[in-house]
């Protein structure tokens, strides 16, 4: 290990934290794709936060932050520097009032969607099979159904690079289609306020159901993925564009434009970075020659070799 990520990782383990030299990232993302990283660090505590990402900082250690990754693309080279995973160790749900849940980032979706269920609060059966983590969700604004986490979300705890903490409330947090003031702040995600509205449990139940059925039924849910591959354009959907141009089906070594559902890439098996960011190309090329319409992925690239639009998907 290079000495200044020896030091940051010295940090970690006096803090409590969880640590992994040399992590295969493919295990830390739902595509199941991905290199080493030099430390993979899981924060146990706040102040893992406001000591660590500072002292990355300041020694000029780059470095990411992974929820469940299931919405990452990240390069099979692998990538140099540390990898910050914010789940299981991080997570944890209280309430303020009757209806309202603070939850800390890494706490699960469907964690917080159950307990909603648990306490017959109404407003966030949508996000119900989302397989990512609060602070992910937030990140992404993610949706689903006709509902997104910015039509619940009253406030988010967030920390910058330095170390300091701010509350923000709806009005500053720049939600729009699965983006958030996130996408460019470089801040990390503490913990957030969800207000949610008393409701039938039974009602609340069977919402939730249908929708899981939905996806089961329509979804390719038994290969690995990062979910919808592309943003939906304006004036279309991108899986019906990728229909129309013939692309169900098509692949590159494992990497296969889903034949269940033509908006999902998934990995049948083994396929890389280069294999999916080349199929990637291909549909984006197919359909843009085809439509007109310009695909924009949605899954955040983490790779070394792309340092610009790193949410452009080429
Ligand atoms: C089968 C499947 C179905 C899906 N269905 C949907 C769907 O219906 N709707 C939808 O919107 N998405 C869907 N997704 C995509 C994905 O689950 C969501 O975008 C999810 O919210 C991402 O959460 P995550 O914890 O996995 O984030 P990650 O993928 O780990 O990270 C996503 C981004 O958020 C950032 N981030 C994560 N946590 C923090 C934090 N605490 N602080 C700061 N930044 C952070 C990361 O740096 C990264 O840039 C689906 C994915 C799969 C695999």
């Amino acid at each position: 290990m290079e000495p200044d990520i020896e030091k940051i990782s010295a940090e970690a383990a006096k803090l409590g934290c969880i640590i992994e030299e040399n992590a295969l990232l493919k295990n830390y993302t739902t595509f199941r794709i991905g290199g080493k990283c030099s430390l993979l660090i899981k924060p146990v505590s706040e102040e893992s936060f406001s000591v660590l990402i500072p002292l990355a900082e300041k020694l000029d250690v780059p470095y990411y932050i992974f929820g469940k990754g299931s919405n990452l693309i990240v390069d099979s080279d692998g990538i140099n520097g540390i990898v910050f995973v914010i789940g299981k160790d991080f997570s944890g749900i209280s309430f303020r009032n009757d209806e309202t849940m603070i939850c800390l980032s890494g706490t699960p979706l469907s964690q917080i969607c159950l307990s909603a269920l648990e306490n017959s609060l109404t407003g966030m059966e949508f996000a119900y099979g989302i397989p990512g983590t609060l602070g992910g969700a937030v990140f992404m604004n993610a949706g689903a159904y006709g509902g997104e986490m910015k039509d619940i979300i009253h406030s988010v705890k967030a920390m910058d690079i330095k170390g300091n903490y701010k509350e923000y409330f709806p009005d500053e947090l720049d939600f729009a289609y699965r983006r958030s003031r996130f996408t460019n702040s470089g801040e990390i995600i503490i913990s957030a306020e969800i207000r949610l509205e008393k409701g039938s449990r039974s009602e609340i139940k069977e919402k939730m159901d249908k929708l899981m059925e939905q996806r089961r039924s329509r979804q390719p849910l038994e290969f690995p993925s990062a979910g919808s591959t592309f943003k939906r354009p304006a004036g279309s959907y991108a899986s019906l564009l990728i229909e129309q141009c013939g692309l169900k089906g098509t692949h590159v070594g494992d990497a296969e434009v889903s034949t269940k559902h033509s908006g999902f890439i998934i990995n049948k098996g083994n396929a890389d970075f280069s294999q999916l960011m080349e199929l990637i190309g291909i549909v984006k090329d197919t359909v843009k020659n085809k439509t007109g319409y310009v695909l924009e992925c949605e899954p955040q690239i983490i790779s070394d070799k792309i340092t610009t639009e790193r949410n452009d998907g080429r």
